[in-house]
């Protein structure tokens, strides 16, 4: 989904304040809460491997700018020039926080993972991180409990720890499409914020949630 130019991850990403690129992009597993999240990268080519990789290497959870691109080059992560996630400018000025990419998982084995990643918001100042790299804010996984992935204002998100507020909400026994619905409503109540999230819990299906205009997702068996 990173490649393709209608979403805000990637290719035709939203442009910061310098009408640059800066990629978001994170990844947590349940069964050991590992994860791995990078922020402001603006040459790796696909922002989810590299934080697969920083998961992978287990020594950190966030990395940022420059010293994530370094990371990247040292565990051969594909790079690229910044100038080919702008592929309509117009476009990419007018992204309103919305259209991030993410996934969330569970295997035949009950192993629950997600995966996200973004642009972030147009217009945001150089070096702003949203919440999407960040376990409880933008998502969250936990093999016991669910997975879940958010999109919209990330500075509510992370304001709230909302990803793992749901998360707490399904250990204690809520059923998964009302933690999703309580999740949004409670992003609008408290912080008069737009956004929307998807959840998994460890069995039954999926569900979403969001008080945007529109938020397209699938699932798949
Ligand atoms: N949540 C993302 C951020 O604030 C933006 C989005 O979901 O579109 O970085």
């Amino acid at each position: 989904m990173e490649d393709e130019p209608l979403l805000n991850a990637g290719i035709g990403a939203c442009l910061n304040a310098d009408g640059e690129v800066e990629l978001d992009a994170g990844v947590m597993e349940g069964a050991a809460l590992r994860a791995g999240g990078v922020a402001c990268v603006k040459d790796v080519r696909h922002p989810v491997d590299l934080a697969m990789e920083v998961m992978r290497d287990g020594r950190h959870v966030l990395l940022s700018g420059s010293g994530a691109s370094r990371f990247a080059r040292d565990h051969g992560v594909e790079m690229t020039d910044p100038s080919i996630f702008i592929n309509n400018r117009k476009r990419q000025l007018r992204q309103q926080g919305a259209d991030t990419v993410g996934a969330v998982a569970r295997d035949s084995e009950g192993r629950l993972a997600v995966a996200v990643s973004t642009g972030g918001i147009s217009g945001k100042l150089p070096g702003r991180i949203g919440d999407s790299p960040i376990p409880g804010a933008g998502m969250y996984a936990d093999d016991l409990f669910g997975a879940v992935c958010g999109t919209g204002q990330g500075e509510a998100f992370i304001r709230l720890g909302l990803a793992r507020l749901m998360v707490v909400e399904l250990q204690h026994g809520m059923e998964a499409g009302a933690v999703a619905r309580g999740a949004v409503d409670f992003l609008g109540k408290s912080l008069r914020a737009r956004g929307g999230v998807i959840v998994i819990g460890r069995e039954g299906p999926p569900h979403a949630a969001f008080n945007t205009p529109a938020m397209p997702w699938a699932k798949a068996q």
